[in-house]
């Protein structure tokens, strides 16, 4: 954990374009997989999914108060969040929602849907969080959008009733896309040139979804996003952590932003790695460089012209704020989690 001179004090504050609220326990002790995963799918199964399959009201809860806590004293005003917890699905967004309407971190939210663990029913009960919050949420630093897991984890169905939840809410789309070579290989499976060209044959994605990773797109297709006014988000930390490998097409649009991917919201160590990671992979540092701020502007896209959403004295309030209770949200943070930890275990990987 940083020490407090180190918070961030004066520079502008940033926005996380892709994160996971519900990992944010993991940096306190969240057990490894046993043993060792060898691939991404195997990370998925034997870290996260096991993680995500454990959380209740009570651990999410203090899951996404530390996170945010620690993401208002790292210098965030703003993040996107993709959720999954499948033990509680209906009321999940409203947990995350309130913790960040109260600590003063706006967000844009959504529920993944995914047929992972329990099938269409498991994906007919995340849309409908989806569905539920859209309809309820008025909060004004918070958004709702509609969220699925991954092209590899949702069947045609599931993409159509996506489809039609993003009409009728005149709203966006939410995914990870194109993060592992299996996602790319699961369509290709199914008849597609990619996940990309699946998600658009089911009109999944209006103009301004957002796409987190896009590691497997080529030039061509990183264009086509483009073209489509849909954003990509690189995650630098993570991709090199799950040795995904280099999004090496990205240069080829000019909506990309940066996110952590459930890293805590530390945008400027997120983005003197991807300074690193993309000088040895030949990127044009100009470039890179548009990727945070590129942020800011994604926000504002979904919020509209609402000068409130990226109120620096806001921020500057919330941080006092986050500094006075931290102790306070580490202990109860610390407690949660070796509850979760132990809920992981009594699990043991079972659905
Ligand atoms: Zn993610």
């Amino acid at each position: 954990m940083d020490t407090p001179s180190s918070v961030v004090k004066n520079t502008a504050p940033a926005v996380n374009a892709h994160t996971h609220l519900y990992s944010g326990l993991a940096p306190l002790g969240m057990p490894a997989g046993e043993p060792a995963p060898r691939d991404f799918l195997e990370i998925l199964q034997k870290v996260w999914w096991r993680l995500d399959r454990a959380l209740d009201e009570r651990s999410l809860r203090a899951a996404a108060r530390y996170y945010l806590n620690e993401a208002l004293l790292q210098g965030t005003i703003g993040l996107v969040d993709h959720h999954e917890s499948p033990r509680f699905i209906e009321g999940s967004l409203e947990v995350l929602a309130d913790a960040c309407q109260e600590m003063g971190v706006a967000a844009v939210l959504c529920y993944g849907a995914s047929e992972r663990n329990g099938g269409r029913e498991e994906a007919e009960a995340g849309l409908a969080e989806c569905r539920r919050f859209l309809a309820d949420n008025d909060r004004p630093l918070v958004r709702g959008v509609v969220g699925l897991h991954a092209s590899f984890t949702v069947g045609d169905d599931t993409l159509r009733e996506a489809a039609e939840l993003c009409r009728e809410f005149d709203t966006v789309m939410h995914v990870h896309l194109a993060e592992d070579r299996a996602d790319v290989e699961d369509a290709r499976r199914r008849g597609w040139p990619g996940p990309l060209e699946r998600l658009l044959h089911f009109d999944c994605l209006p103009p301004g979804s957002i796409l987190a990773h896009g590691v497997h797109l080529t030039v061509d297709e990183v264009k086509e996003c483009e073209r489509r006014g849909l954003w990509l988000v690189q995650n630098p930390r993570s991709n090199e952590n799950n040795a995904v490998g280099y999004p090496s097409a990205l240069h080829a649009s000019v909506k990309v932003a940066l996110g952590t991917d459930g890293f805590p919201s530390d945008m400027a160590a997120e983005e003197a790695a991807l300074m690193r990671i993309g000088r040895e992979h030949g990127e044009d540092p100009r470039i890179l460089r548009q990727r945070k701020p590129a942020g800011r502007r994604l926000l504002v896209e979904r919020f509209g012209e609402d000068p409130h959403v990226l109120d620096h004295s806001r921020w500057e309030r919330g941080r006092e704020q986050a500094l006075g209770r931290r102790e306070a949200i580490l202990e109860m943070a610390g407690s949660e989690a070796r509850r979760l930890w132990a809920r992981m275990d009594a699990e043991d990987g079972a659905v």
